[in-house]
This record gives structure tokens, sequence and C-alpha cells, in this order.
């Protein structure tokens, strides 16, 4: 697959997700999360796939 990746000024300037409807707005973590490694998050700017692993903001590691 070749992702173009974001094309920001600043790169990833936020990352948003959708999981069953609804949107979350989360940040990039060192390691994949539960919801991470089946949801696809997407920058807010240009709506890059960002392929990283993420967690929701405010949420524990755990229970993202
Ligand atoms: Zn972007």
């Amino acid at each position: 697959m070749n992702d173009p990746g974001c094309t920001c000024p600043t790169p990833w300037p936020a990352l948003t997700t959708v999981i069953e409807e609804h949107r979350y707005a989360v940040e990039p973590a060192p390691v994949h999360t539960p919801a991470s490694a089946l949801y696809l998050a997407h920058c807010t700017g240009c709506d890059a796939r960002y392929t990283g692993p993420w967690r929701r903001l405010g949420a524990p590691p755990r229970a993202a």
C-alpha cells in the first residue's frame, strides 16, 4: 500500500477516528491499543489515514 500520508503544513495537527458511528479525538501512542488495532485514525486537517498506533484522548491506555 502506498500511503501519501499527511499533507498539512504541520504534520498530523490532530487525529480523529470513528468507532461504531461515534467520532473520537485520538492522539499518537507508543503501542497499539485494542481500538487502534481495529480502526484507522485520520488527520483532522487533510483526512489522511494515520496507520500508526493511537489512543483515545483522556482514556486510560488499556481502555481505548
Ligand atoms: Zn493532515
